[in-house]
């Protein structure tokens, strides 16, 4: 295990980056070339991105060709969401990068569980005047709920509706394959993955025409324009097959996050695990601290050095209440405060070892106990 990664539990942020990807990068940028370029520098940098645009195809099933390299998975959800130009039938959960670039969608409700309402969604779909795109993501990043994509997908496409899949939270973590979820379009992010931060992907089906956010020159088929960050997609691609044999740690990962939960339930009874009852990523736990704001317990984890979330809207290095706790009905009030307020989210990925598992439980029960064991409505320093 990296140093540099000790107490680091989230991994639904951003992953450390692997030492593979950072070497190949590396590699990358000590090249020139510009990939539309003829001569052979062009040539060389243009085999670098095509071989990437394979291995990322790989990572789902898909061909290289329906492969779009973007900055990053907010820009996929853009463009897809954007790019089709249709009314879009959101599910309530999804991340704002997908919320925000369509904020006129129709919003489909989540069950207690965290799982998309299916019925609703039908409806939902019924009720649109015109073809649809419908966006369902694959697995939530603050709860780790799965999603019945596939189904969700059927249900839309025999409504004439287009399926895009937010999926930056799941390759690596679960097998993800473009064509047997039967989705038009994909979204990927290479950080997720123990990529570099700032690359992305949207995986477009052969059917779909897009009609590019960002105009310029020709690259990415049209698609996306832009010089391709070379060095970038080479890291995605390292990462990408990473992801691939990643999958097998799971199993790991999910025996030290069920580890934690017990240990945390153990010292505190009436603690809260959203979406256990789902289908879950192996790696995420979010969970409540009764009596204890999140904000609080964030900053008091941290000085005790483990690094976890709170809230989903850390983008503005402020918590903001987190509209997937709300959509799942977390707002009955415990202890004066609301579940939601008192949830954080641990996530856990390839660095992640037992230490940090210990580390995270003794720094919890120690702060529930100084909190006063969740009797009260504190906030502990
Ligand atoms: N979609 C989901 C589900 C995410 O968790 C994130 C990142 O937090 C994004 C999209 C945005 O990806 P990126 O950080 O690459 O823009």
């Amino acid at each position: 295990m990296p140093a540099a990664t000790t107490g680091y539990l989230d991994y639904n942020a951003t992953a450390p980056m692997r030492p593979a990807v950072a070497a190949a990068m590396a590699a990358a940028l000590g090249e020139v070339g510009n990939p539309s370029s003829v001569h052979r520098f062009g040539r060389l940098a243009r085999q670098r991105v095509e071989e990437a645009r394979a291995a990322v195809a790989a990572l789902v099933g898909a061909r290289p060709e329906q492969v779009v390299f973007t900055s990053g998975g907010t820009e996929a959800n853009n463009l897809a969401l954007a790019g089709v130009g249709r009314p879009a039938v959101v599910s309530a959960i999804e991340h704002d990068s997908v919320l925000r670039a369509a904020p006129a969608a129709a919003r489909a409700p989540v069950h207690a569980d965290g799982t998309i309402k299916l019925d609703a969604l039908d409806d939902l779909l019924g009720a649109s005047a015109e073809p649809a795109v419908v966006s369902v993501m694959l697995a939530n990043n603050e709860t780790g709920v799965i999603q019945p994509v596939a189904t969700a997908a059927a249900l839309a496409r025999a409504h004439g509706a287009l399926v895009h899949c937010d999926a930056v939270q799941a390759p690596g973590r679960i097998r993800v394959d473009f064509d047997a979820l039967g989705v038009d379009m994909m979204s990927l992010s290479a950080h997720k993955l123990g990529g570099p931060q700032g690359v992305g992907a949207l995986i477009v089906a052969d059917h779909v025409t897009l009609a590019p956010s960002l105009r310029g020159g020709g690259q990415e088929r049209h698609r996306r324009a832009g010089t391709e960050n070379v060095a970038g997609v080479v890291g995605f691609a390292c990462a990408a097959e990473a992801a691939i044999d990643a999958i097998a740690d799971m199993a790991r990962l999910g025996r030290l996050r069920d580890r934690l939960e017990q240990a945390l339930s153990g010292l505190a009874p009436d603690l809260v695990v959203f979406g256990k009852d789902a289908p879950r990523l192996a790696n995420t736990s979010c969970l409540t601290m009764p009596g204890v704001a999140a904000e609080t317990q964030v900053m008091a984890l941290d000085l005790a050095g483990v690094a976890v979330s709170a809230g989903s809207a850390c983008s503005s290095g402020k918590v903001a209440p987190s509209h997937v706790l709300a959509a799942m009905g977390a707002n009955h009030a415990q202890g004066g405060r609301s579940q939601a307020d008192q949830a954080i989210r641990v996530s856990l990925g390839w660095a992640t070892v037992d230490a940090d598992i210990d580390h995270m439980i003794d720094a919890w029960g120690a702060l529930f106990a100084r909190a006063g064991a969740g009797s009260k409505t504190r906030t502990a320093a």
